[in-house]
């Protein structure tokens, strides 16, 4: 693509637990068996979106420790630009996950490091694309997307009360079903794309429905990143002028390969690989 993406976002390091099945409140399941991962919405969808062919730089924190060293040689082999990644006095974020056997997952977020992201510091250029989440203080988002010049994307997860200001500047929002309708405030978004998960997903302009795509169908091995992928697949599709359609079902193409691969950041071939795909 001509433009390039900046990814203001989230770092963490994912600790997953495979188990049989979720424990409720209060309760102990054994047999876990633990990997250990770069995760982070920011992280990951800069990392998708440079393995789907883009320039993509990454603003965040990390800490001084072994985890953010780790997690910023990850990016960079990925072939992201980490020059915006700054190291602060705080732990590396954490992501403490559990994925049963039919791969559901449940999260707890420890944001650390993440928490103390500024939103000056960092040039973006008339060129320049953003692509922004809510795992960073919301009081960023908001500035980073009323100084950025260009297209403003942001995956509003995990949900929030949104202001009006951010709902008005974005030209496009990224949710889950579950996370639009805790976000009524979006009905006065310009642009929503909403994912259904294995039903799919669909793009809302105006209020209106405007396009809705079937999801690629596919075993589910682990469904932690498919909507980090979908959002890096769905923001380059519509930079390249797309229609929603299309645009949709190249995302939802590349969601799928997401969900077939057991961890946040598997490898994706280039967008045009997914360009389409029915
Ligand atoms: P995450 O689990 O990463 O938080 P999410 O809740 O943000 O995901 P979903 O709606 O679950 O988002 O999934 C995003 C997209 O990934 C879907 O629109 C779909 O294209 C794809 N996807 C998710 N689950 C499946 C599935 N079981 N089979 C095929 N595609 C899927």
């Amino acid at each position: 693509p001509p433009q390039d993406l900046v990814v203001v976002g989230s770092i963490n390091v994912d600790l997953t637990a495979d188990v049989e099945r979720l424990p409720g409140a209060g309760e102990t399941v054994g047999g876990g068996r633990l990997r250990r991962d770069v995760g982070g919405k920011g992280a990951n969808q800069a990392v998708a979106a440079s393995r789907l062919g883009a320039r993509v730089r990454m603003v965040g924190a990390v800490g001084s420790d072994a985890d953010g060293a780790w997690a910023v040689e990850t990016a960079r082999s990925a072939g992201v630009d980490v020059e915006g990644v700054r190291t602060v006095d705080a732990p590396t974020g954490t992501a403490l996950i559990a994925v049963d056997a039919a791969g559901e997952n449940q999260i707890v977020v420890c944001s650390g490091a993440n928490a103390l992201v500024e939103p000056e510091g960092f040039v973006v250029a008339a060129g320049d694309a953003v692509l922004m989440q809510l795992e960073l203080p919301l009081d960023v988002v908001r500035a980073v997307a009323a100084r950025a010049p260009g297209f403003v994307v942001v995956n509003a997860a995990p949900a929030r009360p949104l202001p009006a200001d951010l709902v008005e500047r974005a030209d496009l929002f990224i949710v889950n079903e579950t996370e639009y309708a805790a976000m009524p405030e979006l009905g006065e978004a310009k642009r929503v794309a909403v994912t259904y998960g294995a039903s799919g997903a669909a793009m809302i302009a105006e209020g209106a429905e405007a396009a809705r795509v079937p999801a690629v169908s596919t075993e589910a091995i682990s469904t932690v990143g498919a909507g980090d992928a979908f959002s890096a697949a769905l923001t380059l599709a519509i930079l390249a002028g797309m229609p929603d359609d299309e645009a949709l079902r190249t995302a939802c193409a590349v969601g799928a390969a997401v969900v077939a691969h057991p961890g946040a950041q598997p490898p994706l071939d280039r967008l045009e690989m997914y360009r389409g795909t029915r």
